[in-house]
This record gives structure tokens, C-alpha cells and sequence, in this order.
């Protein structure tokens, strides 16, 4: 089969469907156009550039600011088995020496480098004796001095793109406004310049803004919210960094600081920890986070105001990079507001207009009422067109509902007070419940007229009501026991028979719920569907929506199991020395704690199981889910079923495809038929019956092949010839002692013909 962008995706990345824009980015950069893509962090940027790379005869020259993230590239690159290689002043010379000859010799698809080395002489005879097929440009807004990153060896990449002949030059960003845009198109010398721009919205993040009242116990809950996970959180000074670090390791959170006042190596180890999952929590300034690529980051807290709403931005922008739910909250007081302006006032001239108007949009922003996306999308030139987002706080605010509780709360309050108003919720729950435990026999409460007039709601239920009767200061809790009492606002509201209403409770969400709403299939989760969108006056259009196929829920994921699941990794990723998102995402093992796979065929089904990662991890997971399955009593849930019955036959019977493929044929299957079958083209069908024929099986009929042989008889003997001599386990010799006069697909002909006329003497013999 000819490898296309989608089947690159689904085989080697194992996805299913592209990103917003990627596929019009691949498509672009393949027709040999320059491009510039313009997407949020998460939006897949790298995915534009290493497809064509596979694609592509020739190299791939990146050029990237951070030798960081270039390494955790390639780590993850090298997972996927896609070589890739960095050339970078750290490298020992032995290291150098021997990327280089990889990229001689054709053994590297891609190369990373940052724009320093580029420029350097060892470089350019490098790529001289090379075909570079596509240079990008990642971080693209370095080059300009409009962008907030400027970086001068930008500039010259120019040069370097100049003296290689037909490249093709891609150019990625997260950040670009009019100015730096156009910027990047001259600084890069674009001749066409393709513009493709994401909307800038990123659908799964949480976005809120709430009140600083008690900030430790405000960051306890954010973490809490997401128990065991990853998450960042931002403050304004290293004393303040430090001050919580330690309050939080204190309370026995895993935690670790992260700032300028540490040196270098502490820095490193503390990030290298949160990477590598050794520690949940990060508690830094602003100084952490360029050079980290973790998808996983489920939470960013700002713990004081941010300077600018720019920064604010990049700062969430780290969260869910996965495409996973994930809440950014910014906790607000107007004393960080006057210690911001108290700094301001201390700069003077340009610096301070700059940071007054920066500090002012970013006030505008927390004080705006409405939904959030829109002053923030704004600010970016984007018009968020919806009403509500129904994911920032006021989006959400606004659905929280009244409920009518008239009748359960009569139930709860009677039963208080005819139990005498000495009890705590548990024994009143009880009694509601019917539920004739030590203590309700002990006070004979299953006498009560309320003794069981509640089975119609659950425990939970209950529990529920009485916070909110306590949150509407209906009942009390008094004495050392917590005993329930009503007040005097709940006996007139029995006396009068008062409809009785409160706020709605939410749901409590399992992590697994939001894996749950969306798609099986792997696409990710978003907040209703795609909009169109406009930058300035310009309209972009409908997005594409990755999928209009409607797919089945996923089934409940087993608890135990991912974290089984986890912990395998975990052991895998150190034992590799590599971060464990670079061998499967989150997503990846939530999928395989619901489905349960238990062969490589239905593990490849899994959201981000190519054929590599399959290969190389598949029998250890499946290993694990087996050991599982067998002690907890599950069975696999197929994903999308078996896709044939002879895929499963295949499956059972261990038997490669080339083998069902050549019987098919011995049985009387013509090639254009199982080529048409199997989805193949018809070369496949020969390429399988060559394996077969290799094993010393035999194929009746040899002659028929030649009816597909289209060489004159005196090339077709010498070809024949060429085996006999040279062997015909391989076509390169026929092929280079031809001076490629016949191309492979005539020589896999022949050699199919040869062998099996050979397998046929020795079977005479
Ligand atoms: P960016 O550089 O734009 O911030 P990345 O290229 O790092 O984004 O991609 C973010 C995450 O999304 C990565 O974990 C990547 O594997 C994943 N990803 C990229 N493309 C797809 C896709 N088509 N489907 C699912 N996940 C994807
Ligand atoms: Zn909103």
C-alpha cells in the first residue's frame, strides 16, 4: 500500500483522525509549498512536520530554540521508531560524529538543531552533501522583533534556506499577531506563502477566575481535584514559591519548588522529577515551563495575578496539552492587584507605560463579567461568537440550577426532629433509609413514622440534602457529636408547608468521566462542536471537524487496572530513561483499562498504539492486562469488534497474513481478486506469495506468473540468470546488474517464478 498522511497517522502514531489544520498543513508542505501554521500549544504543530518527513525522500531539517525539548523530541520520535537525530553543542564528539554520519548515510529522517548551529560551516558542507526536502522553523515567532522571543540567529536562517535548492520551508508558532506574521513570511524569504491559523480557543481547558480567600487551603482543593496527577502552580516570588513548597510537602503532598534562586542542577532534577512523574506537584514562578513538552499537566493554579495576559496565556496554555480535560484557575484579590501596581511604579519611562498597559488588560480581563473566552480570545484578535462557552466559571455559574427539595427536606427534617434532634446525619440517614443498624435498635428509631420513608433516594442523595439544608441554614450542627437541629427558619417552613428550593448540587465527576464523554474513538475532547472563527476581519471559516462518524461510549474503565497500567509504564520509563509520556499517553492506558485487549490486534485499536510502540511495549501491557483480567474475572470489550472474521481466524491461529493470502491463491483466488479483497494493490499479493514461496512452500502452476511478466524472453533469462548466480533472496543485485533497466515489480515477478520452479525440483527429488 502507498503510505499516505492518514495512514501514516493511524500506523505510526496511532490515531485515527487529524487535529484541526493538520491535514491541510501536510497536504500544503507536500505540494512544496512554504507554509505558516499558526496553532495553539497542544494543537499538534509537530505532527505537520515529521508526517512529510516520513513522506518525503529526504531529510528534515528542524530548527528549534531549546536543545530541552529537542531531546524529549527525539525521545519520543525514537518510540515511535523514527529516526531522528540532534546536532548540538552538548554533544560529545563522538556523539556528533556519529549523528552526522547517520544523516550522510540516510539513516536519520530528521535532524534538530538549534538556529547557532545552523549557521555554523560544519553544517552547511553537511547539508550540501544532502537532500534536505523541508527546513522548519518551530517557534517561528523568534525571528521578529515584534514577538516577545526575539532571538537574533533567527534572522539568519534566511541564508541557510537560500543555499539549499528546493526546499520547501514550514514555519510553526503558537503566538503571532499581524506584525510578527508578516515578519516571518519576509525574514524567511516565503515565495508563496500558505497561511493556515487554529482558532486559538482550547476547548478543554477549565477556565476560572475566582476569589483569593484562603490561598492554601485554594490551592489544597485545585490538587485535590485532580488526586495523584500532574499540575503546576504559579506564584509571584521565590519566597512565596518556597513558602508553599513547603507548606504542601508539609502536608504531604508530593511537591517540589521550582525557581531562579536555585541553581542550575537543583532546577534541573526538580523539573526532571515532574517530567519523569516522581513528583505531582510544581510550585514555581514563571522561570518553569519553556522548556517542558509534558501533555500530561492536568491543572495550572495561579496563586497570585499574572503580569500580563499574554504570559497568562502560555502559562495555561501547559495544561492539557493531551487534548484532556483540564482547569486552569486563577485565584484573584485586589492586594495582588496594588502590589503589582506598587512594583509598576517603581520603573519609569516606556518600560512602565508598557507594564501599566499590560497589567490593565489583564485587569480588564479578571474583572470583565461574562463568559472568559471572550475577553481572552480577544485579546488575540479572535471573536469568540458564542454566548457561552459552558466551561469557565461564569459559563458554569450560570447553569447552576434551583431544584425544588420541598418534599425530601420535609422528609430529613421531621425525622431530625422526631429522633430529638440529638443525632449526627449518618443515624438520621439510617432511619430514612430503613436501615436497622446497632444504634437505630438500641433507641427503637424503626418504630419512627420517617423509619424508612426515604428508600427512594440513595445514601449519597441524603447526604447531599443535608449539606444543603445546612447551606441554607436550616438545620445546624451543634455539640461535640455534630448533632442535627433544626433552626428556626426550618420549623416555620414545616409549619407553613414552604416550598423549600436550593441550589443544585454538581456531580461529582470521576477523572474517568471526561474520557468517558468523549468519542471512543480517540478523538479528543472538546466542549461541544467546533466554530467558525475570524482573526482582525479576516474569516477562517468552519474548522473541519476531525470526524463525522458517530462512535460507540466507552465502556467503564477499570480503576485498578489503569493504575496497574501505570505503574507498568512508570517501571518501563525509568528503566529507559525516558519520561512515561513518550511511551503511552494517559488516554492510551485509560483505553486499555475499559477495553481490555488481549492480543496485538485489538491493542493496535487503542487510541496511540502504532506498530512501533505495539512491537516494542505490546506484549508487556498485554501481559499485565491478562495477569488482570485473569484475577479480577473481566473479559475483553472489543473496540470497534473484530473488523472480519478472518482477522480473528487469522488472530487464533497465529498465522501471518502472507500465509491466509497464499492459500487463498492455491485455492483459486486470482491476484486481482484478493488485491481487491484484502485492499491491497497487486504487488502486495506478489510480495506475499515471494515470503511464501521463501518458506519452501509450494505453489502449483508457476508458469501462470509469467502471464504477468511484461520483459522481452532474452532480458526475462537474463534475469533469471542473475539469480542463479547471485541468489534470489534479494532484487537489488538483478536490479543494479540491469542498471535498473527492469523495475522491482517486474523482478518480484520473476523471483516469485524462479523460487517456486526451485521448491518444485527439490520436491521431486
Ligand atoms: P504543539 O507543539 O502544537 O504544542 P504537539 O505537537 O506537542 O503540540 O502535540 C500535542 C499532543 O497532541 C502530543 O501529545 C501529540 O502526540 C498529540 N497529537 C498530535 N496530533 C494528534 C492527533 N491527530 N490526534 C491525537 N493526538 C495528537
Ligand atoms: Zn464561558
Amino acid at each position: 500500500m502507498v503510505p499516505t498522511p492518514q495512514s501514516i497517522l493511524k500506523e505510526t502514531f496511532g490515531y485515527d483522525d487529524f487535529l484541526p489544520r493538520q491535514k491541510e498543513v501536510i497536504e500544503n508542505v507536500l505540494q512544496k509549498k512554504d507554509t505558516l501554521a499558526i496553532m495553539p500549544t497542544g494543537g499538534g504543530k509537530s505532527l505537520c512536520y515529521q508526517i512529510p518527513a516520513l513522506l518525503q525522500p529526504g531529510l528534515t531539517v528542524v530548527v528549534s530554540p531549546l536543545i530541552a525539548l529537542m531531546k524529549d523530541q527525539i525521545d519520543q520520535l525514537k518510540q515511535l521508531g523514527i529516526p531522528a537525530v540532534t546536532l548540538n553543542s552538548s554533544l560529545a564528539a563522538s556523539e556528533y560524529f556519529k549523528n552526522t554520519e547517520k544523516v550522510l548515510k540516510g539513516h536519520s529522517k530528521l535532524i534538530y538543531m538549534a538556529p547557532e548551529t545552523l549557521r555554523t560551516d560544519r553544517i552547511s558542507s553537511l547539508l550540501e552533501n544532502v537532500k534536505v526536502d523541508l527546513l522548519v522553523v518551530d517557534e517561528a515567532h523568534c525571528i521578529s522583533e515584534w514577538g516577545h522571543d526575539f532571538r537574533p540567529e533567527y534572522r539568519e536562517i534566511i541564508n541557510v534556506r537560500k543555499s539549499l535548492k528546493n526546499v520547501t520551508c514550514l514555519a510553526l508558532t503558537a503566538t503571532a499577531t499581524q506584525k510578527v506574521r508578516a515578519d516571518i513570511k519576509k525574514s524567511l524569504g516565503f515565495t508563496d506563502h500558505n497561511e493556515f491559523l487554529s482558532s486559538f480557543d482550547r476547548k478543554n481547558l477549565i477556565i476560572e477566575v475566582v476569589d483569593k480567600t484562603n490561598a492554601v487551603a485554594q490551592a489544597v482543593e485545585m490538587i485535590e481535584q485532580y488526586p495523584g496527577r500532574p499540575g503546576i502552580i504559579y506564584c509571584f516570588s521565590r519566597n512565596q514559591v518556597d513558602g508553599l513548597a513547603d507548606e504542601l510537602i508539609r502536608r504531604k503532598y508530593s511537591a517540589l519548588p521550582y525557581h531562579a534562586g536555585l541553581d542550575d542542577a537543583q532546577r534541573k532534577k526538580n523539573q526532571d522529577a515532574f517530567i519523569r512523574d516522581d513528583v505531582n506537584i510544581i510550585v514555581a514562578t514563571v522561570a518553569f515551563g519553556m522548556g517542558i513538552n509534558k501533555p500530561d499537566v492536568r491543572y495550572v493554579l495561579h496563586y497570585d495575578l499574572p503580569k500580563s495576559l499574554e504570559g497568562y496565556y502560555q502559562e495555561i496554555g501547559r495544561a492539557g496539552r493531551d487534548g484532556q480535560p483540564a482547569t486552569c484557575r486563577l485565584l484573584f484579590s485586589y492586594g495582588d492587584k496594588n502590589k503589582l501596581q506598587y512594583i509598576i511604579r517603581s520603573k519609569s519611562g516606556k518600560e512602565r507605560l508598557a507594564a501599566e498597559e499590560q497589567l490593565d488588560a489583564m485587569l480588564r480581563y479578571v474583572e470583565a463579567s461574562g463568559c472568559r473566552r471572550k475577553p481572552l480570545l480577544a485579546y488575540f484578535g479572535e471573536t469568540y461568537k458564542d454566548e457561552k462557552c459552558g466551561h469557565c466559571d461564569w459559563c458554569m455559574a450560570a447553569e447552576d440550577k434551583m431544584v425544588d427539595i420541598t418534599i425530601p427536606a420535609q422528609k430529613f427534617m421531621s425525622c431530625v426532629k422526631r429522633s430529638g434532634e440529638v443525632f449526627g446525619v449518618q443515624h438520621i440517614v439510617d432511619i430514612l433509609m430503613g436501615i436497622e443498624t446497632e444504634k437505630v435498635k438500641l433507641h427503637n428509631h424503626q418504630a419512627l413514622s420517617t423509619f424508612g420513608i426515604g428508600r427512594d433516594r440513595t445514601k449519597k442523595d441524603w447526604l447531599t440534602l443535608a449539606d444543603q439544608l445546612i447551606n441554607l441554614h436550616f438545620i445546624e450542627k451543634a455539640g461535640e457529636y455534630n448533632s442535627l437541629k433544626l433552626t428556626e427558619p426550618a420549623m416555620e417552613a414545616l409549619r407553613s408547608r414552604q416550598t423549600i428550593t436550593a441550589v443544585k448540587p454538581k456531580p461529582q465527576r470521576s477523572l474517568f468521566d471526561d474520557y468517558k464523554d468523549s468519542p471512543a474513538s480517540g478523538s479528543r475532547q472538546s466542549y461541544g462542536e467546533p466554530r467558525g472563527y475570524s482573526i482582525g476581519n479576516q474569516n477562517y471559516g468552519e474548522p473541519q471537524t476531525s470526524s463525522s462518524v458517530r462512535r460507540k461510549r466507552m465502556p467503564e474503565v477499570d480503576n485498578g487496572l489503569y493504575e496497574a497500567l501505570r505503574q507498568l509504564r512508570k517501571a518501563i520509563a525509568d528503566r529507559e530513561h525516558i519520561p512515561p509520556y513518550a511511551i503511552f499517553a494517559d488516554r492510551t492506558l485509560v483505553e486499555m483499562a475499559a477495553y481490555r485487549p488481549k492480543n496485538l490486534y485489538s491493542l493496535k485499536q487503542i487510541h496511540g498504539v502504532g506498530s512501533v510502540k505495539s512491537e516494542r511495549f505490546g506484549d508487556a501491557f498485554l501481559k499485565e492486562i491478562d495477569r488482570f483480567c485473569k484475577e479480577h474475572k473481566l473479559e475483553e470489550i472489543p473496540k470497534h469488534g473484530y473488523s472480519s472474521p478472518e482477522s480473528l481466524r487469522e488472530i487464533n491461529e497465529k498465522h501471518p497474513r502472507f500465509v491466509n493470502v497464499s492459500k487463498e491463491f492455491i485455492q483459486g483466488t486470482s491476484i486481482e481478486d484478493l488485491a481487491r479483497k484484502h485492499n491491497v494493490q497487486p504487488q502486495t499479493i506478489f510480495g506475499h506469495l515471494v515470503k511464501y514461496a521463501k518458506c519452501g512452500e509450494i505453489i502449483p502452476n508457476p508458469e501462470r506468473f509469467l502471464t504477468f511478466s511484461h520483459v522481452n524472453p532474452t532480458i526475462r533469462e537474463k534475469v533469471l540468470k542473475v539469480f542463479e548466480e547471485k541468489g534470489s533472496e534479494s532484487l537489488t543485485p538483478a536490479y543494479s546488474m540491469l542498471n535498473g533497466a527492469v523495475d522491482f515489480n517486474e523482478l518480484r515477478v520473476l523471483q516469485l517464478y524462479f523460487i517456486c520452479l526451485k521448491n518444485r525440483k527439490k520436491e521431486k527429488k
